[in-house]
């Protein structure tokens, strides 16, 4: 196949920039009581993937408590509604918004159910910070970052097209959490852990007296999650992430609350299968730096995905290029490899001279 049916293949015409995203309905889990007093609440979302956030409600004398809110849409939001009104309260009830991370899948409703209740919404600071950054034009940006990977232009041209998210009324928090902090939600004991890599901010809440961990996107059952591109600001998110995967080690757990698929036991056994896929991912990349690919474009042939590089479209191809630099990123900041930039940058063995 050349590269420019590849680039034909990428963007499915229904998701080219400009016409609505795919609104084919999905399966979303049903509401589910996890533990006495704390629900599992999965909302649809507006886009293909995720299909649906796993709103946490925890209950209170005082009303319900949210970790994460769902896209700012009114399909989340009535699904919010129903779920809250299945369990006896209702959104104007609702007291608190702990924020998981500043994506729009967990934060965008936020806003909407503090106007509608006059709950605190809560953020770690890092990621308040990127609320300001998140409503600049990244276009154009992304497409120079492309080019530097030397990724062909045609490829190029359908990953900038591949449907854009729209980031509106971001709602800025009421209260900062930092890591250790406990919020404020009656009766319960939560311990906030910052996990940066999904995003800088990222924060996990321990709940002791059940052995929970609410992990938001930190830790999934079945996908290893993205990290941001590197940047001047951020520029080892991978490190970041696999540091914040380590530190989950020592945790007390007896279950995982994931803010997308399900909940999952067994939080070892899955910590030991991402670090073997990004142990596996880096060599990989070693081995073909050892070789004789440079570009991240080529370095991105060199890895293993779920599906080889030329049967991956859309989202799929876009994260195995963002996540190659990420893998790059973290080899230079172990001193691994070095970068030579330019057009396309090329990178080469930090030993190999
Ligand atoms: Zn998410």
């Amino acid at each position: 196949m050349t590269m420019s049916d590849l680039g034909r293949r990428l963007a499915p015409p229904a998701q080219r920039r400009g016409e609505p995203p795919s609104t084919r309905p999905r399966p979303v889990p049903p509401l589910e009581q996890v533990r006495p007093g704390l629900w599992s609440l999965p909302v649809p979302l507006p886009v293909a993937r995720p299909a649906y956030t796993i709103v946490h409600v925890l209950e209170t004398p005082a009303g319900p408590y949210l970790i994460d809110a769902g896209w700012d849409d009114d399909g989340t939001f009535e699904a919010l509604s129903a779920g809250l009104a299945a369990i006896g309260t209702s959104v104007a009830e609702v007291r608190g918004v702990i924020v998981t991370h500043a994506h729009p899948d967990h934060h965008g409703l936020a806003g909407r159910v503090r106007a509608a209740s006059g709950a605190w919404m809560s953020l770690h600071p890092l990621d308040a910070a990127l609320l300001d950054r998140m409503e600049e034009g990244s276009e154009d940006r992304l497409a120079a970052t492309l080019a530097r990977a030397g990724v062909p232009a045609d490829v190029t041209e359908a990953l900038l097209g591949g449907g854009q998210l729209v980031f509106r009324d971001l709602a800025r928090p009421d209260v900062l959490l930092e890591d250790g902090d406990r919020p404020d939600v009656p009766g319960w004991d939560l311990r906030a852990l910052w996990t940066p890599g999904h995003s800088p901010g990222h924060l996990c809440f321990w709940e002791p007296a059940n052995r929970l961990l609410l992990s938001g996107d930190h830790v999934l059952p079945v996908t290893a999650v993205g990290t941001p591109l590197p940047s001047e600001d951020n520029p080892d998110p991978l490190g970041d992430h696999l540091r914040s995967l380590a530190r989950l080690r020592d945790l007390d757990v007896a279950e995982v609350l994931p803010a997308h698929e399900h909940r999952f036991t067994a939080l070892e056994h899955r910590l030991a299968e991402l670090d073997a896929l990004h142990g596996g991912r880096l060599a990989e990349l070693v081995a073909g730096l050892r070789a004789d690919a440079s570009t991240p474009w080529e370095l991105t042939d060199r890895v293993t995905w779920r599906r080889p590089l030329r049967e991956l479209t859309g989202v799929a191809l876009r994260t195995a290029v963002f996540d190659t630099l990420a893998y790059l990123a973290c080899l230079a900041a172990n001193g691994v490899a070095k970068v030579d930039a330019g057009s396309p940058d090329r990178w080469r063995l930090a030993d190999a001279g």
